[in-house]
């Protein structure tokens, strides 16, 4: 689903052209995305789409499934694996720098599916291996919020239960 942003009711479901090369190297099918309060605000015409365009695709709450990686790829065609939403500031701040974005001193970040890059809400989308989660092991029942995949992506490997011990399907939601 695609938005212009500012403008209600621009939201439309169509057809648009496999994601550019120059998005990441590693191509995934999306099989799910989240819908929050963020993405009601987008809908309500906050966000912004990419330079140059006037339509947004949303959804940055994310699972999907490897289709394509490069053989130096951290992840492999059939894996399931959560994109991360936010990309560092172009200056970059101190905490851009030292790869921490979610604390962005400048404001300039950009968010997919919210501000300045097209969402993980397509039936194909692209990311590089520094911006998606190692793979998960099942699809079974999974829901993400942006914080949680965050930290999904940058510190676990399994999803985890709220006991923390391991488990082969997990229902994460936000508080
Ligand atoms: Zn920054």
């Amino acid at each position: 689903m695609s938005v212009i942003p500012g403008r209600r009711g621009s939201e439309i479901i169509a057809d648009l052209p496999d994601p550019p090369l120059s998005e990441g190297p590693i191509l995934v099918e999306g099989l799910l995305a989240g819908i929050c309060g963020t993405d009601l605000e987008v809908l309500s015409g906050h966000g912004q789409p990419p330079a140059g365009r006037d339509r947004l695709v949303i959804g940055h709450e994310s699972l999907g499934r490897v289709l394509q990686a490069p053989p130096d790829a951290p992840v492999r065609p059939g894996d399931l694996v959560v994109g991360v939403v936010r990309r560092p500031d172009p200056v970059p701040c101190p905490a851009c720098a030292a790869g921490r974005s979610d604390f962005c001193a400048n404001g300039r970040y950009t968010e997919r599916g919210i501000s300045g890059l097209d969402g993980y809400g397509a039936t194909r989308w692209r990311v590089g291996p520094a911006t998606l989660s190692p793979p998960l092991s099942t699809r079974e029942t999974v829901a993400i919020d942006s914080p949680v995949s965050a930290a999904i992506a940058r510190t676990v490997t399994r999803p985890v239960s709220e006991t923390g011990s391991e488990t082969d399907s997990c229902f994460i939601v936000s508080p």
